[in-house]
């Protein structure tokens, strides 16, 4: 089909609730994706995340080959091994707990929230979040996500959420009482704008918690599975979350979502409090399971440091000449350039040359580049943001 062929089926008969630029993606490797035209981009915002150690990476496509000519789905109600083996692998790289699987962030979130309702006193049903923050679409993670526009015209929302600044625990401090049974926020706030907190603010955060009772839990949906250089967010401010959740990278570019609870609190779940029919498929674990190990084996960890560093070396050089860069920040594979204007008609002129970014919170170019992403890749990608950069 041509470009235009798609886009009328699209026009015809797929809900218009995304704003998409005029592209078809028909094929993606490593770090670069080709349109229907045959024009190659340069992706250093693969799949808003999901893609995160790149395109089709060849661990993944074989894992999930074969794991389709023996078994695509079963229902929960019985055992199968990859789920067992992801779980075993999330647990191992981060603190050791049980984990739920689901099929995005949303849901993971969604559940994170029902498990620590169910787990505390019943009388604590609030979730203290921040502004800034994502934590997903559906009526109680939008709840969960305290800015108003994406609020608006879906009220009344589940009540029980309580919004506060992010990077201030005093705040928190003050909110908390008897009421409350979680924190929930986003170790770096992505949709935010890739804000990094003080360095003491998750540890603050984790003894408040502590203090009085409540759960803390981290959304890693953007900063889990390797993106910000280690293995899950939390692990550069060495605390340990209650509960934590995944999606994005989580299934090395299938859909597939999920948390981990320390295992006295997931031993709340039990039947009939929370289930998801896909969730923990063969099919997806299979793709998670060769993602860690590529990540394990393939040294993506280092990389995505090394990625880090490459960007920002680039892109701090940049902001002595371009005077409206802003800041430049973010860790291991995340890393936001804040500008002094909106960040869209860059964006837009770097498509045009063939490279994938994003902007969030209008003014914040915002970069996932894969964590196996290449010296090469990512330098043919920074020359055409500079150049971007320059002449917008
Ligand atoms: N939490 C965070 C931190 C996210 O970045 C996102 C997606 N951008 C979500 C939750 C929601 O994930 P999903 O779109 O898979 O429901």
């Amino acid at each position: 089909m041509t470009t235009e062929e798609t886009l009328k089926l699209f026009e015809r008969y797929v809900i218009p609730n995304y704003t998409r630029y005029p592209i078809v993606v028909v094929r993606g490797e490593g770090s670069a994706v080709w349109d229907a035209n045959g024009k190659r981009y340069i992706d250093l915002f693969p799949g808003w995340g999901v893609n995160g150690i790149g395109h089709c990476h060849p661990r993944v496509v074989a894992a999930i080959r074969e794991q389709a000519g023996k078994l695509l789905h079963v229902a929960n109600n019985f055992y199968m091994e990859p789920q067992g083996r992801l779980a075993q692998l999330v647990a191992e790289s981060s603190f050791g707990g049980k984990c739920f699987f689901c099929n995005s962030g949303a849901e993971a979130n969604e559940g994170a929230i029902k498990l620590a309702r169910i787990h505390t006193d019943p009388a604590r049903y609030k979730v203290i979040t921040a502004y800034n923050s994502f934590h997903g679409r559906t009526l109680t993670t939008v709840a969960a996500t305290a800015q108003a526009k994406y609020h608006r015209g879906f009220h009344p929302l589940p009540p029980g959420f309580v919004y506060v600044p992010f990077n201030d625990v005093d705040v928190v401090a003050k909110v908390c009482d008897d009421e409350t049974c979680a924190v929930l926020v986003e170790p770096i706030q992505g949709e935010g704008g890739v804000n990094v907190p003080d360095d003491d603010y998750l540890p603050r955060l984790r003894e408040l918690c502590d203090e009085r009772g409540v759960l803390l839990i981290l959304d890693e949906v953007q900063t889990g599975c390797g993106r910000t250089g280690k293995w899950f967010g939390y692990q550069h401010w060495g605390v340990t979350p209650d509960i934590m959740t995944m999606a994005k990278a989580l299934g090395g570019g299938l859909a597939i979502g999920g948390f981990e609870a320390k295992s006295d609190i997931a031993a709340s779940l039990v039947p009939g409090t929370h289930a998801s029919t896909f969730g923990g498929n063969p099919i997806a674990c299979a793709g998670g399971i060769a993602a860690f190990e590529a990540i394990a084996e393939e040294g993506l960890l280092e990389n995505a440091q090394r990625v880090e560093r490459q960007i920002k070396d680039r892109m701090t050089a940049l902001s002595t000449e371009v005077d409206f860069i802003r800041e430049v920040r973010g860790k291991g594979c995340m890393i936001g350039v804040e500008l002094s204007r909106p960040g869209t008609p860059i964006v837009e002129e770097c498509i045009r040359q063939g490279l994938l970014v994003n902007c969030t919170h209008e003014t914040v170019l915002r970069m996932l580049p894969s964590m196996a992403a290449t010296e090469a890749e990512v330098a043919e990608g920074l020359d055409i943001l500079e150049q971007a950069l320059r002449t917008c």
